[in-house]
C-alpha cells in the first residue's frame, strides 16, 4: 500500500505516520504549510517521491535543504492538488481548515480514495464533494473518531438504514459553565482539552463546541442523514465514540480508548483490523459512562451549525469560514471567547446566502465570511 499524506506535520498527520511506520505503509508524498523542519525530518525518514510546502515563502529553503535527495518539491495550493492526484492507494487529507477543499476535489477528480480528517471540506463544500465522489465512485473514509465510529457501526447493517445517529461530544473544557463564566476565558484555558491532544484550531473548536456543530454537518453529508436524525449527546469520558439506532430500537455503538491512531489505522487498512499502537480500552478502569443533553444557549456555535445545515446552500460554508476567521482573532487576543459564537451567528445572518452554490460561489463565500468577521469584530 502506498499513500499521500496532506498535512503530515500536524497532529493527525504525525499519528498517520506512526501507523505507517508500524505497518510498513509506503509514503508517496508528504506536505506541510510552514513547518519545514519537521517536514524535512519526515522526508528523510519516509523517502517519498514528492513533497509540498503550501506556504510559498518556504519553498526555496525546503528545496535547498533537500537538494541532496531525489525528490520533487512543490508549493502552494496547486502543489497540494498535484500531490492529491498522484497515483496511490489513498490520499489522507489531514490539512486544517477550508484549504483542504481543493485537494479533496482534486483527489476525487482522478478517482483516488480518501481518508478524510479535514472535516471543514465536508462542511464548506459538502454537497459538491459528495456528488463528485459518487460520480467517480470514490470512497471517503472518515478519520474523525465519531464518524469512524458511525461508519463502523453501519458495517453490519446490510440494507437496513439507521433511524438515528447518536453523535457524542466530550463537551470540551468548559462544559457546564454559564455564559457569564465564559466571558474572560483565555486561549491557554481554551487549549486545555480534558480528553484529546489535537491541533490548535480543532481544540478551540472543541471548547466552543463548534467542533460538534461541524461534525453534525459532516455526519449529514457522509451518511446522507436528515439533520432531524442526528442527536448530539455530551459524553464526558470520550469512550463511546458514537452510535446508530435502527428501526427496531437496537443501538450499536463503537467504543475504544481516546486515541486517533485507531480511526486513522481503520481508514487505511480496513477491511483488515491489525494490531494498533493505541492502548486497549479497559471498561472497568473507566467505571461509569455518563450522557447528557448539550446546552445550546451557552454553546451557540452548535445552534448556528444546525441552522446552517437546515438552510443548506452556502450557509455551512459561511459558518465554517466565519469560525476560522474568528478563531484566528481569538488567538491573536483581538476578541473574547464568546465573540467567536456571536460572529459565527451574525455572519450566518448577514453574509449573502446562495441556495445552489457552484465551487466558485463557495470560494467567494469563504472570502465574504472572512471579510465580514474582520470588519465586524
Ligand atoms: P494541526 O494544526 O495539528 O495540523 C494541520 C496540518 O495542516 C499541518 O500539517 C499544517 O502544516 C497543515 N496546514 C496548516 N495550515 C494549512 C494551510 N493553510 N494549507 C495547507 N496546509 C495547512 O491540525 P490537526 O491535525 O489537529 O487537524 C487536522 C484536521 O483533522 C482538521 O480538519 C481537524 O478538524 C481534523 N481532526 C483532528 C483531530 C485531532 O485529534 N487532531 C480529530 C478529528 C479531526 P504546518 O505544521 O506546517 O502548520
Ligand atoms: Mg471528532
Amino acid at each position: 500500500m502506498e499513500i499521500v499524506v496532506l498535512g503530515s506535520t500536524g497532529s493527525i498527520g504525525k499519528q498517520t505516520l506512526d501507523v505507517c511506520r508500524a505497518h510498513n505503509i509506503k509514503i508517496k508524498a508528504l506536505s506541510a504549510h510552514s513547518n519545514i523542519d519537521l517536514l524535512e525530518k519526515q522526508v528523510r525518514e519516509f523517502l517519498p517521491e514528492y513533497v509540498a510546502v503550501s506556504d510559498e515563502t518556504y519553498y526555496s529553503e525546503l528545496k535547498n535543504r533537500l537538494s541532496d535527495m531525489k525528490i520533487k518539491v512543490l508549493t502552494g495550493s496547486d502543489g497540494l492538488c498535484e500531490l492529491a492526484v498522484l497515483h496511490c492507494d489513498k490520499v489522507v487529507n489531514a490539512v486544517v481548515g477550508m484549504s483542504g477543499l481543493l485537494p479533496t476535489l482534486a483527489a476525487i477528480s482522478v478517482g483516488n480514495n480518501i481518508a478524510l480528517a479535514n472535516k471543514e471540506t465536508l462542511v464548506a463544500g459538502g454537497e459538491l464533494v459528495m456528488t463528485a465522489a459518487k460520480e467517480k465512485g470514490v470512497e471517503i473514509t472518515p478519520i474523525d473518531s465519531e464518524h469512524s465510529a458511525i461508519y463502523q457501526c453501519l458495517l453490519g447493517a446490510g440494507k437496513n438504514r439507521f433511524s438515528k445517529i447518536i453523535l457524542t461530544a466530550s463537551g470540551g473544557p468548559f462544559y457546564g459553565k454559564s455564559r457569564k463564566e465564559l466571558e474572560n476565558i483565555t486561549k491557554e484555558q481554551a487549549l486545555d482539552h480534558p480528553n484529546w491532544k489535537m491541533g490548535v484550531k480543532v481544540t478551540i473548536d472543541s471548547a466552543t463546541m463548534m467542533n460538534k456543530g461541524l461534525e453534525f454537518i459532516e455526519a449529514v453529508r457522509l451518511f446522507n442523514a436528515l439533520p432531524s436524525q442526528i442527536e448530539i449527546i455530551v459524553h464526558r469520558q470520550s469512550v463511546f465514540h458514537s452510535a446508530v439506532e435502527f428501526e427496531d430500537g437496537a443501538v450499536i455503538a463503537q467504543l475504544a480508548s481516546a486515541d486517533m491512531r485507531i480511526p486513522i489505522q481503520f481508514a487505511l487498512t480496513y477491511p483488515e483490523r491489525l494490531s494498533c499502537l493505541a492502548k486497549k480500552l479497559s471498561l472497568t478502569d473507566v467505571g461509569a459512562l455518563t450522557f447528557e443533553k448539550p446546552d445550546e444557549d451557552v454553546f451557540d456555535c452548535l445552534s448556528a451549525a444546525k441552522k446552517a445545515v437546515e438552510m443548506g446552500g452556502n450557509a455551512p460554508c459561511i459558518i465554517n469560514c466565519a469560525n476560522e476567521a474568528a478563531v484566528s482573532l481569538f488567538f491573536e487576543d483581538k476578541i473574547g471567547f464568546l465573540q467567536i459564537g456571536e460572529l459565527v451567528n451574525s455572519a450566518l445572518r448577514d453574509v449573502k446566502y446562495i441556495k445552489e452554490p457552484l465551487l466558485s460561489d463557495i470560494i467567494n463565500t469563504r472570502y465574504a465570511a472572512e471579510e465580514y468577521v474582520l470588519s465586524n469584530f
